[in-house]
């Protein structure tokens, strides 16, 4: 795997339609690895081939740490271990009961970034591993803020489905569908929002910048 630079506002390859992957050989999964470990360097929640400079359908996305904080945020009362050291039985009974469609996978405590054991595309699941993927079905409707890692130091707020069916290939051709809602759902619109040469500073209200002392290079965690 190696590292690729991640391509910014500006880029006109960010403007692009990308192509469908017709080819799920080598230089796809060598695409797809370099991906993820470039948005792993980037402490990212999703990227797109577009932002490594190749227009093809290709995203990527770990909801991993977002999904964490937004479910253990609110610790309940009384109970001490939420949050404290990351305990597994707990993160899933609170999960559990607040966000049904989103359940933890079973092996709470291979929930650090990068675990290489976690499952790619299961039900439920924080990692997925798309190609050509396309919207199916969504409902509701959220509005959140959102950052991009091609768009440093920008965020905005974004109006998205609440919940999304996504239909799509794998690495490997097969076909498969994802539900998500939340924060997964809002990556889905985001990375394929990518493919069709879209920015989310393209459809934002409320667009800040992070003062110019804060170095461009930092990583933006919870960017996509
Ligand atoms: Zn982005």
């Amino acid at each position: 795997m190696a590292l690729r630079a991640i391509v910014t506002d500006g880029d006109e390859v960010l403007r692009k339609k990308s192509k469908q992957v017709r080819n799920f050989g080598e230089r796809t999964r060598l695409l797809l690895d370099d991906m993820w470990e470039t948005m792993r360097e980037a402490d990212g929640v999703g990227l797109a081939a577009p932002q490594v400079g190749v227009l093809r359908r290709a995203v990527i996305i770990d909801v991993t740490e977002p999904w964490r904080e937004e479910h253990e945020s609110v610790p309940r009362a009384g109970d001490e271990s939420v949050g404290a050291d990351g305990d597994g039985a707990d993160v899933r009974a609170e999960s559990s009961a607040s966000v049904s469609d989103l359940p933890l996978p079973a092996a709470s405590d291979a929930l650090s970034r990068s675990a290489p054991d976690l499952p790619v595309n299961a039900p439920g699941g924080v990692l997925y591993e798309l190609l050509n993927p396309e919207i199916v079905a969504s409902e509701g409707e959220l509005c959140e803020r959102e950052g991009c890692l091609s768009v440093p130091g920008v965020s905005g707020l974004v109006k998205r489905p609440e919940r999304v069916t996504v239909k799509a290939v794998d690495r490997n051709g097969v076909e498969v569908q994802v539900e998500g809602s939340g924060i997964l759902a809002k990556a889905l619109c985001h990375e394929i929002d990518h493919l069709n040469g879209v920015l989310f500073t393209d459809i934002a209200d409320e667009i800040t910048r992070a003062e110019a002392t804060s170095g461009a290079d930092e990583p933006q965690a919870g960017a996509s």
